[in-house]
Parts: structure tokens; C-alpha cells; sequence
């Protein structure tokens, strides 16, 4: 590595901690997903491999983590990719070393869920302050052979240490890619079941995407579409144990309605259940999913107004802990965000532009439309050239489908924008997208003030 290249890994590494609460360890993973975005990248994207980081190095990255928000392993915030964290052969030294100096810290592990032995189920359940996320896609020997590339031995393991995770009552959420056309709907079910019964607190179903590099048979033309995948979440009974979210959500309104809730919570022994619509929350009206989401959060008494089949229903529990009201809601835009960019846009008398990912451009422009901004700023839908296929979401997107969207929107309106905005979801902490281009060539490129928000 290129004696810059590492000055950058390291910043980067170090923003990931002081900004995001991350604490990367490794690159190396364990598994063989078929879906894995790693084996599908065109060549010109520039994503880094840390390889497996001393205990040394990762006990001083641990200096820059704060102490009062939870501490993440295993996900990545930047460009660098992160692996299977219960890999690394530090790992249990690792997890007590932060657990000794943030002892109230929360610390989130996402992993593939090969190494849940009861033995690590019971260290991690003695250390405490522990959730997993667990990329489990199939609960079956062969689902999980097709999609992970798993030995008989690994998916059994997984699938015991599941069911023994949830005897010892440890918080776990769980995720899968949706491939119903390599395992089937029934393992889709089955899987999802499986999770709602062994007490998973979230099931996340990711619809895949796929760059124009994939293999043929797990390529776009085979894939399942959005809406059949979204029939058949709504197909799932409501009285499911645990809320089951599609993602991404390609939400195109802010109504705040409930995805699921977590069965015998408290939210759900007030009654509430997927479909309803919250109206008010303490007297408060929500403006959107992500606003009631957070409103909802705080430890302490809630006071809701929902709306349940056309009828207006007022309920009110305790939450004993932070997030503790067991509702699950799909995301669609943070209005502190959007608050943020009304006031970029009333500073310049001008246009402004908001390039938008294919996923983001409907629900964007809800939002100019609920800010009243319509006339002053415009979203436009970029596409993702860069990898092609069905990738539409913005943290795939780079300076040059930019660029592209940008000059196919001057031909068609003969005006300069007064700026530009990008979803800053495209670039690193350092300000590069994933092809090492800086946001800042984009305005060289196009002569208008651009910047991420
Ligand atoms: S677990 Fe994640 S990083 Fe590992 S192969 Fe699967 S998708 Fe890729």
C-alpha cells in the first residue's frame, strides 16, 4: 500500500470511530454470499481492505469512540469493507477491553451468525450491554448452501445458535436478501417464522440489487421485483411475533404508519398493530415516520393517537427502557435534514437543484412539496451508471452519474442553477465517492457551488 494511500485507510478508520461510533476490526469474512457486493463491483471502484487489525491498533481507534452513543461492529460506514467480526482472533478480548471502558455503552455486532456456540452466546450474555444484528437470509441447510456458500456444519451452528440466543433472552434483529428465485418464497416464510419464533426483535428484508457485473444467475432479468416482494411482507400475518421491514423502504409518502409491532410490547398490548396510522404522540403531530419513530423512543409515559381501520383510537403505555415501545416503521426522510436543506435553499435567491438517487426521488420531493420549496428547488433522478443493473441507491452513486444527470438536465432547461446538492450518503468522511472522486470536481465540472447534505 502506497505510503498516502495508508495516511488516508487511517483517517478514514479514525472517522469511522470519531463520527459514526464504528470500530472497524477486519476485512476478512467467512462466508461466500452469492449476492455479496464485493464480487459484483465494476473494477474502477476503489473500496479498502484493512486485512485484520492488531489488537494494538484497534484498542487505540477505541480512543476516539464517545461513551453515549452505542459503539458498532462489523458495519461500514465509508468505503472501508468490513468483514465477519467474530473472525478475528482477538475478538473476545476485543469486546471486554470496551466493555471495561464504556461499561454502559451499548455495543451493536453485526454478523453472519457461523460463530454463535453457546459458548460465545454465554460470554456475550455475562459481558451484557450486547445486541447482534444477524445476516441470517436462511434458516434452512440448503437455503443457506445456495446463498452462503455454508457447509451443513455452519448452517446447523447458525441455526442452533439462534434458538440459543433467544433462551438466554439476548436482543437480536436479523436481515436476509431476498432471492425467492434461488431458494424459494417458502424459505423466504419458513425463515421468517423461524426468527418471529426465536424471538428476533426486527426482521430486515433487503430486496437485492444487482450491478451489470453480476452473474447471470442471480442477475436483474431472474431477480424478484419490489412490488411482488412488498405483497408478499403485507401477506405476512400482523400477528406475527416481530415487525418484518422491507428495505430499502422506496417510501413515497411521510404518513407515519406503522410497519409492525414487536409482539407482548408495550406498544402492542396497547393495542396498536401494522397498518396503523400514528396521529399524535404526547399532543405532538408526527410530520413523518422517522419524526414519530424518535418520538416515540424516550424512556417514559406515551400518550398516542392512532388511527386504526378509518377510526381515531387514543392509547398510552410506558416504555421502561429508550426504544423499548416495540413499533417498527419504515424509513423515509429526516426532517431535521430537510429543515437543514429548506435553509440552504432560502439562502440564494437562485434555483437550487437536488440530485437524487432513484430510490430517494419521490420521497424528496414530498418533502420540497411539505417545505412549500416546489418553486425554488427541483429534485432530479439520477441514475446509477456506474454499476448499472438495478443499483438505485445513493450510497452507490459517483461524481461522474452526477455529471451525467446534471448535463442531461441543463440540455433539457437551458439555465444554471444557483447550487446543487447531493445526498452525501455517496461520499466517504473524506468527501470521495467510491471511484476516489472528490464532491469538489463535481462543481469544477458543472460551475455551480455543489454540496453533499
Ligand atoms: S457476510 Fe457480508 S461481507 Fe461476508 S460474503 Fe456475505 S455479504 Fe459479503
Amino acid at each position: 500500500m502506497k505510503k498516502s494511500h495508508q495516511a488516508e485507510v487511517q483517517k478514514l478508520i479514525l472517522n469511522s470511530a470519531a463520527e459514526g461510533n464504528i470500530l472497524p476490526i477486519t476485512s476478512r469474512c467467512d462466508s461466500h454470499c452469492i449476492f455479496c457486493s464485493h464480487k459484483n463491483n465494476p473494477p474502477e471502484i476503489d473500496v479498502i481492505s484493512i486485512g485484520v487489525r492488531t489488537l494494538e491498533e484497534i484498542t487505540q481507534t477505541m480512543n476516539y469512540l464517545v461513551p453515549n452513543q452505542a459503539i458498532i461492529i462489523g458495519e461500514s460506514a465509508s468505503s472501508i469493507i468490513e468483514g465477519e467480526p467474530f473472525t478475528h482472533p482477538n475478538f473476545r478480548e476485543i469486546l471486554t477491553i470496551l466493555h471495561q471502558r464504556f461499561p454502559l455503552t451499548p455495543i451493536g455486532i453485526t454478523t453472519n451468525g457461523h460463530h454463535l456456540s453457546s459458548d460465545i452466546v454465554d460470554f456475550i450474555g455475562n459481558l451484557g450491554n450486547i445486541s447482534l444484528n444477524i445476516s441470517l437470509n436462511s434458516a434452512s441447510l440448503y437455503g443457506r448452501k445456495l446463498l452462503m456458500g455454508n457447509t451443513a456444519e455452519q448452517a446447523r451452528k447458525t441455526i442452533a445458535g439462534i434458538k440459543f440466543l433467544a433462551s438466554q433472552g439476548i436482543a437480536y434483529n436479523s436481515s436476509m436478501v431476498a432471492m425467492p428465485h434461488v431458494t424459494g418464497w417458502n424459505d423466504m416464510k419458513n425463515t421468517i417464522q423461524f426468527l418471529s419464533e426465536n424471538k428476533a426483535s426486527v426482521i430486515r428484508v433487503f430486496m437485492p440489487a444487482f450491478s451489470n457485473k453480476a452473474l447471470h444467475n442471480i442477475s436483474p432479468e431472474n431477480a424478484t421485483s419490489y412490488e411482488q416482494l412488498r405483497e408478499f411482507i403485507l401477506s405476512l400475518s400482523t400477528e406475527l411475533a416481530c415487525p418484518v421491514l422491507l428495505e430499502p423502504s422506496y417510501v413515497t409518502d411521510l404518513t407515519p404508519v406503522i410497519s409492525g409491532v414487536a409482539k407482548d410490547s408495550p406498544a402492542w398490548l396497547a393495542g396498536l398493530r401494522r397498518g396503523d396510522v400514528v396521529c399524535s404522540i404526547n399532543q405532538k403531530k408526527p410530520r413523518c415516520r422517522v419524526e414519530a419513530w424518535n418520538m416515540l423512543v424516550p424512556q417514559g409515559p406515551l400518550q398516542v393517537v392512532a388511527l386504526k381501520n378509518g377510526q381515531e383510537q387514543a392509547v398510552s403505555w410506558q416504555n421502561d427502557f429508550d426504544g423499548g415501545s416495540g413499533i417498527a416503521m419504515e424509513y423515509d426522510f429526516d426532517m431535521r435534514r430537510a429543515e437543514h436543506i429548506q435553509q440552504l435553499v432560502l439562502r440564494r435567491p437562485g434555483k437550487s437543484l437536488l440530485l437524487t438517487s432513484e430510490f430517494g426521488h419521490v420521497v424528496v420531493q414530498t418533502v420540497l412539496a411539505s417545505l412549500g420549496l416546489v418553486s425554488q428547488a427541483e429534485a432530479v433522478l439520477v441514475k446509477n451508471l456506474t454499476f448499472g443493473g438495478t443499483i438505485k441507491a445513493s450510497g452507490l452513486l459517483t461524481v461522474d452519474d452526477y455529471y451525467a444527470a446534471f448535463k442531461t438536465w441543463q440540455v433539457l432547461h437551458q439555465e444554471k442553477p444557483e447550487q446543487i446538492f447531493v445526498p452525501m450518503e455517496s461520499f466517504n468522511s473524506l468527501g470521495f465517492d467510491l471511484k476516489h472522486k472528490h464532491f469538489k470536481q463535481l462543481t469544477n465540472l458543472t460551475g455551480v457551488p455543489v454540496l453533499p447534505t
